[in-house]
């Protein structure tokens, strides 16, 4: 979207169809160019008159025979012109060196119409001369001079010296020069992207041949169904008679759905990559133009492109953008991104059954996408990327740390669990920061604790600098210690790997705990547990100090929204087994602007209460169970202060083989 250039919008409606860019072609501008040259030297050149160069003391005899009418004085240049022409002939080497002696004066009327036009070159023989110029002798000086002049009514006429040669050309061609440097990179460009300088409505897509980089489904770890279901759309780009002998009808629209960063692009690629054919690449934001009719130009003329090549792809990366449900929003764009969406509508329609084009496209938003796309004949099939699951990621960090060296001490399984919920995207970049980390600190490999520092880094914010005031560092480490005394002991909670007083982003301390196992389903108890170690710091400022601070803030949000949502979605409170659809859905949707509550004024009150009765039900265990283990939540702070960092190992140390009460 950095490159174009909408000069004239008001040039590209309608048809552009044509395979020729508009505008004028790179043939007219360098006529242009020619021109400009040309006018710019005539006004430049030197008008270059016949002249004879004497020297100054034939000046001075003329001048005392009454010849000299005129003279411009410039610097010790003197020019000027002669009442009768002098016959002067001029040295070959434009020396200074008179003819035949004395010059004669003479007394032919004409001569002096002759001498005008004898502008023809002057090697040796003598010629009539109106102009003259000569040498003042400047470090001699003459001030003789003047006074002569006056008595002999000669015109004086002086001129500041001109510049020296490479100034004026400076100034007189720079700008030339820079207009032809212009025209030259203009041509350039227009060359490169093979269309019109102001080509507006012609397709962006990219083009990747065959002889790019492949990309393969080796490169994607994980997303397993998605790439099986994707080998098949492999199959009918290679393989194409097979399907057709059995009257199959090949289907051609793909669409590609998961969250931001999951691989999608990096699938589509792969697809093309392993058919072997061209992949033609837009974002459907590039499609979606100030201008009404530039999208819908675009699509044509990409598919233009993609029919005159297939078998080949096209690949429409964010989908969403240009084919959002039509009618939904406001404004002006609205116009033009429904008539990109229909043109595109009519080019998946308009394929006829021998073309292999497959239309691949991928979104992060399925469900704001038109109807009128997902029918059978155009992205009748959706392919599923979701977050990858641990050996997925574990995968991912396999390919990403293949040209990285890796210290021994690296466990790229315990790694993939602490990245639970991480794209492909951010393990790339967890991976890429590792490596900044390592070479900051100056390391021959990358470390586990490089991995750990760009997690924290990327889940928490970087690590900011130590709290200096003793009694919040106090208060800090005993609110660690809640949390992770109270994950200790009580079943069902995830491991505690680690307990940091130093403060990540806006956090002043951390307990990590990683799960053992990919959750996809979670028990009451284990939410439940989960309050409780939410809690647990809370509860050990109260115990510890008779009073809280602000550092809970963020863990009661937290409990308490997770509260909710057993009470209201889970039917986990002492409402019963009832969902009741809180309106988490997105406020931007335009056909889905605010729906309110599903329930009355009584259920909410309920829903209140319950949820608060829960969440103080779960502060009186917490506070039970740290005010029992109050001599171990002392010595784990007093570590911490110490410390400032606790690992799994320590903690055992301190507290004992993890999970009983
Ligand atoms: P999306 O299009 O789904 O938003 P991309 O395909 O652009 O995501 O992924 C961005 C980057 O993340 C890729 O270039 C790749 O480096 C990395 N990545 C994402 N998913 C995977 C995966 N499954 N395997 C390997 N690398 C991945
Ligand atoms: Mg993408
Ligand atoms: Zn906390």
């Amino acid at each position: 979207m950095t490159d174009k250039q909408p000069t004239t919008p008001g040039k590209n409606q309608g048809g552009s169809n044509s395979q020729r860019p508009h505008g004028f072609g790179p043939a007219f501008w360098w006529v242009v160019l020619v021109l400009l040259i040309i006018w710019n030297a005539m006004f430049l050149w030197p008008h270059s008159k016949p002249e004879a160069h004497i020297p100054y003391s034939t000046f001075l005899d003329q001048v005392r025979a009454a010849n000299v009418a005129d003279v411009l004085i410039s610097g010790p240049q003197i020019s000027g012109t002669f009442i009768k022409p002098l016959l002067w002939s001029e040295s070959p080497a434009g020396g200074l060196t008179p003819s035949s002696g004395k010059a004669e004066k003479t007394k032919s009327p004409g001569a002096r119409h002759l001498s005008g036009t004898s502008a023809g070159k002057n090697e040796g023989k003598p010629q009539k001369y109106v102009h003259f110029a000569t040498i003042f002798p400047e470090s001699v000086g003459d001030p003789a001079l003047m006074p002569l002049l006056e008595s002999q009514h000669v015109t004086v006429n002086a001129k500041v010296p001109s510049k020296p040669w490479f100034m004026a050309l400076l100034v007189d061609w720079g700008p030339m020069l820079l207009l032809v440097v212009y025209f030259l990179w203009i041509g350039r460009q227009t060359m490169g992207k093979q269309s019109g300088m102001f080509g507006l409505g012609r397709s962006k897509a990219k083009r990747y041949s065959s002889e790019q980089p492949k990309v393969t489904f080796n490169e994607v770890a994980g997303a397993r169904e998605a790439k099986n279901d994707l080998k098949e759309v492999v199959d009918f780009l290679q393989n194409p008679q097979k399907y057709v002998r059995m009257g199959a009808r090949i289907p051609h629209g793909t669409l590609l759905v998961g969250p931001p960063g999951t691989g999608k692009t990096l699938l589509a690629r792969a697809v093309a990559g392993e058919a072997g054919v061209p992949f033609f690449h837009i974002s459907g934001s590039e499609f979606v133009e100030m201008f009404v009719g530039v999208g819908a130009s675009r699509v044509r003329s990409l598919f233009e492109q993609a029919k005159a090549e297939s078998p080949s792809i096209v690949f429409v990366d964010e989908l969403d953008a240009v084919g959002r449900r039509r009618g939904a929003g406001l404004g002006a764009t609205n116009d033009e991104r429904e008539q990109t969406l229909n043109q595109l509508l009519v080019e998946m329609d308009g394929f006829d059954e021998h073309q292999e084009v497959i239309v691949l496209a991928a979104t992060n938003r399925p469900d704001v996408l038109d109807p009128a796309l997902l029918r059978p004949g155009r992205f009748d099939r959706q392919v599923t990327v979701p977050h990858p699951d641990r050996e997925g990621r574990e995968g991912i960090l396999r390919i990403h740390t293949a040209k990285i060296p890796l210290a021994p001490d690296v466990n790229l399984e315990l790694l993939s669990r602490k990245t639970v919920g991480m794209s492909g995207a951010d393990i790339a970049n967890l991976c890429n920061e590792a490596a900044l980390a390592a070479a900051r600190g100056l390391n021959k490999q990358v470390g586990m604790a490089d991995f750990e520092e760009a997690i924290d880094k990327i889940i928490l914010g970087g690590e900011g600098p130590s709290l200096t005031d003793p009694n919040a560092r106090r208060i800090v480490a005993y609110h660690e210690s809640g949390h992770a005394l109270v994950a200790w002991f009580t079943p069902g909670t995830d491991p505690v790997h680690r307990v940091t007083i130093i403060p990540h982003g806006r956090a002043l301390g951390v307990t990590e705990q990683v799960p053992s196992e990919e959750q996809y389903n979670y028990s009451r108890a284990y939410l439940i547990a989960r309050i409780d170690v939410m809690l647990g710091g809370r509860v050990s400022e109260q115990i510890v100090f008779g009073d809280v601070t602000t550092g809970a803030e963020n863990d009661l949000i937290q409990a308490t929204r997770l509260a909710r949502r057993m009470v209201t979605r889970w039917g986990m409170g002492s409402l019963g087994p009832v969902a009741f659809e809180s309106d988490e859905q997105q406020p931007f949707l335009g056909y889905e602007l605010s729906r309110g509550k599903d329930y009355s004024e009584a259920t909410a009150a309920h829903i209140d209460k319950d949820v608060r009765k829960l969440i103080s039900e779960r502060c009186e265990v917490a506070t039970r169970l740290l005010s029992s283990e109050r001599d171990k939540l002392d010595k784990l702070a007093e570590t911490l202060l110490r410390e400032e960092t606790v690992d799994e190992a320590v903690l055992k140390q301190i507290l004992g083989p993890a999970n009983q009460v």
